[in-house]
């Protein structure tokens, strides 16, 4: 045990009267092991160095003061260590010939003394050597690596208390009145104040029974990593956040550039085990609170035992400068410094409301450039499911937004993305598993023919690639779509978003079809619009290359073509040589209730098939599904490549998106919710037209951007679409039930008054 022991019992007893032959005839006589004995130097026990067989041993006897349960369990925890993470470097104990981990010795005075014999680990002692620069972040992983280990052990005797625990650091008051240096005493009192919730905020944490000593002194390294963590005489069950501070304090007070080696160690231990925000927002209190306990330890304990002063105060000078640094910082700062070194600062799930932040918004984003939602914009924190919560503590019904299909906040993906980026990000330029299996599990949800899979990060991209195939493929240069069309961002797709500019802007490459406002427009009806278009291209020197549609014309104000008129938009289209392309970025994923995809509905067989927005349940990920020769002609003659698209953490996104849409039904859900929805808006207004199929639902309404805000204000949130924004947008999570359709209702009914 180090200095760092808490029980004082030992500190008063002799240590053992057992001499090197004892040692050697009891190793004989109990692990029938023939050893050559040296004396090791300890303060209270006795320790022996044993050499047998080629093997080394340590043979501990242990102080009558020494509780023997308190043996037993460390014992055990070293078994459990060795059994659960073989690989860490921990003594092993020797169990003597009859299976004893622990055996007794008679002392030359009478007395009986416990005796353990433990595998000697290779290496030196840490606070011996000069720490080498990777010390730092190994160290923080073995002190995981050690927690995680113990993580299921358990013990009796681990329910003690020490006077080195921080967390009870308070209890040392006394010794602040003994503090050699007089200045020091009465800002050492106003620090401890600052520790009484201390024990109390640790309670809600995670918590085992833990190694309680893993510091410099009982770490071992050589040649470029650590070769072994020893001594278990501090076990005790504690906060495994005290126990990281333990360890850090330890390698902090060896520190020259303190902030620098914290980020290097907290790197270490979260690579092995993330830490939670509520155990990081403690981690400096309790650096301060241990070293606080080294000095106030030290103040009490030195002056009883002169002859080991140097050793009772080694560590005095290295946890003021600690203290010195740390105790400027109040709470709120220091907790900040680690949230940010551990990365937990910036998800706080409690935010308060910032009032410069609009302010700060319009001057950094550029004012118009980047508008917002609602004529007092909503300060988003937290989303739950159906719900959004906001800075003031607000809950909304989220019935507006399409990506978080599975629900805001959904715990599979959520585990799926953290978890994958905790172990690999990367392009899609080296073989891994994720890629391929979204790429199949996409195919196979497809027409036949449509078999070849190619992914971005936004549904912009995907239909910009399919517009630069199709170019590549007909060898044309027009594109046909909606007259209230959207689809992207890029200067191409921008081309083919017919509702972002006026009709005389519309440049020449690209001509229009009137959107399918009244539900009897039909094969005929679209093949006449596709004739138009494509002669309207031709007039200006262009020939129809790609025609795209948004099979829920979201933009155009949410309108339910009959089939025909898709497929008549499809068939015309290839008759006219052209290329036909599914946009499937707002309507896929079983939004439409009936098929996963939408242009399954109409029995369409398209060229291109584009999907985004839902497919990660907010994280950015799209793909374009085409046919072989269509991508095999592309490359011929061009190439393509994302940086992002396909990385395995966006496509385990997607891939968990799918498991959770197939695994609940949600597609057949969109369909029953979106039904009831349906029924109950018109019933609600039965002389408005309410258009649309599963959960995407508009409401043609005069003042229909006055009602939006009015629904905000009865804690509904839905969008605008269509001409002049006269629709009603309703778009929900897929797993609204009809609880939410209920609440929705009654939102709506009221902002009807
Ligand atoms: N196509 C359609 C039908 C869309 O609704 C959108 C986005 N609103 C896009 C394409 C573009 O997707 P993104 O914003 O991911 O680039």
């Amino acid at each position: 045990m180090t200095q760092t022991g808490g029980q004082t019992a030992s500190m008063v007893e002799d240590p053992p009267d057992v001499d090197v032959r004892r040692a050697a005839q009891l190793l004989r006589s109990e692990y029938g092991l023939d050893a050559e004995v040296t004396e090791l130097r300890s303060e209270r026990d006795r320790n022996f160095l044993a050499e047998a067989d080629g093997r080394r041993f340590v043979v501990k006897v242990s102080n009558t003061g020494d509780d023997a349960e308190q043996i037993a369990m460390e014992c055990a925890a070293m078994d459990h260590v060795a059994a659960v993470d073989p690989g860490f470097p921990i003594p092993r104990v020797l169990t003597s010939v009859d299976g004893r981990a622990v055996v007794t010795v008679e002392a030359a005075d009478g007395r009986t003394h416990l005796v353990r014999v433990m595998t000697v680990m290779p290496g030196q002692v840490a606070d011996l050597t000069a720490l080498p620069a990777w010390f730092a972040t190994d160290f923080g992983s073995a002190t995981a690596r050690l927690t995680q280990a113990l993580q299921g052990f358990g013990h009796p005797a681990a329910y003690r208390r020490l006077d080195w625990d921080p967390r009870i650091v308070t209890s040392l008051r006394a010794y602040a009145d003994r503090l050699p240096q007089e200045h020091r005493r009465e800002p050492m009192r106003r620090l401890l104040d600052r520790f009484e919730g201390l024990d109390a905020a640790t309670r809600a944490l995670p918590a085992a029974v833990l190694h309680g000593d893993v510091t410099l002194s009982n770490v071992l390294l050589e040649d470029g990593g650590i070769t072994g963590v020893i001594d278990f005489g501090d076990m005790h069950h504690t906060a495994r956040v005290a126990e990281l501070a333990i360890s850090l304090t330890s390698l902090l007070r060896e520190s020259d550039d303190l902030w620098a080696d914290a980020g290097r160690f907290l790197d270490g231990y979260q690579r092995v085990l993330p830490l939670e925000p509520a155990e990081v927002e403690l981690i400096g209190e309790l650096i301060l609170a241990r070293s606080a306990a080294s000095v106030l330890i030290s103040a009490w304990r030195a002056p009883l035992y002169p002859d080991n002063e140097e050793y009772l105060t080694s560590l005095v000078a290295g946890s003021w400068r600690i203290l010195d640094l740390l105790a400027e910082l109040d709470p709120a700062a220091l907790a900040n410094r680690f949230h940010r070194l551990c990365g937990t600062s910036r998800v706080a799930s409690a935010q308060a409301a910032d009032p410069t932040l609009l302010v700060r918004r319009q001057s950094a984003l550029g004012g118009e450039l980047s508008p917002l939602f609602y004529r007092q914009p909503l300060q988003v924190v937290r989303g739950d499911g159906a719900w959004i919560h906001t800075a003031d503590g607000r809950r909304y019904l989220d019935a507006y937004n399409n990506v978080p299909v599975v629900g805001h906040a959904h715990p599979a993906v959520v585990q799926a993305v953290a978890r994958q980026a905790a172990v690999l990000n990367l392009n899609s330029r080296y073989l891994h598993p994720n890629v391929v299996e979204l790429a199949e599990r996409l195919v196979a949800s497809m027409p036949p023919g449509l078999d070849t899979c190619v992914f971005a990060n936004s549904g912009s991209e995907a239909n910009d690639l399919a517009w630069r195939m199709a170019r590549v493929v007909t060898g044309r240069g027009g594109a046909v779509a909606a007259d209230l069309s959207y689809h992207g961002v890029s200067e191409a797709t921008a081309a083919f978003s017919t509702n972002t500019y006026p009709a005389s802007a519309r440049p020449a490459h690209v001509a229009v079809f009137q959107a399918p406002r009244d539900p009897r427009d039909d094969g005929m009806v679209a093949a006449r619009e596709v004739r138009a278009a494509r002669s309207a291209l031709q007039s200006a020197g262009h020939d129809l290359a790609l025609l795209a549609v948004d099979s829920v014309f979201s933009s155009a104000g949410i309108l339910t073509p009959a089939s025909s008129f898709m497929r008549g938009l499809q068939d015309e289209t290839r008759a006219s040589g052209g290329l036909f392309l599914a946009d499937e970025v707002q309507a896929g994923f079983g939004r439409g209730g009936r098929n996963l995809w939408r242009f399954q509905d109409f029995g369409l067989t398209p060229d291109f098939v584009t999907l985004g927005k839902p497919m990660g349940n907010g994280h950015p990920v799209a793909a374009l599904i085409t046919r072989r020769e269509i991508a095999e002609a592309f490359v011929e003659v061009d190439e393509y490549f994302s940086t992002f698209g396909g990385n395995p953490v966006s496509c385990v996104a997607a891939l968990t998106v799918l498991d959770v849409v197939e695994q609940t039904g949600l597609v057949s859900r969109s369909g029953e919710i979106g039904a009831l929805l349906k029924a109950g808006l018109e019933s609600l207004v039965p002389d408005l037209p309410v258009r649309g199929q599963g959960l995407m639902v508009g409401v043609e309404l005069p003042g229909a951007v006055d009602f939006a805000e009015r629904l905000r204000d009865n804690g509904v949130l839905v969008g605008t679409t269509g001409p002049g924004g006269g629709v009603l947008k309703i778009r929900p999570p897929l797993i609204w039930d009809e609880s939410h359709v209920e609440r929705f209702l009654i939102g709506f009914q009221q902002a009807l008054r």
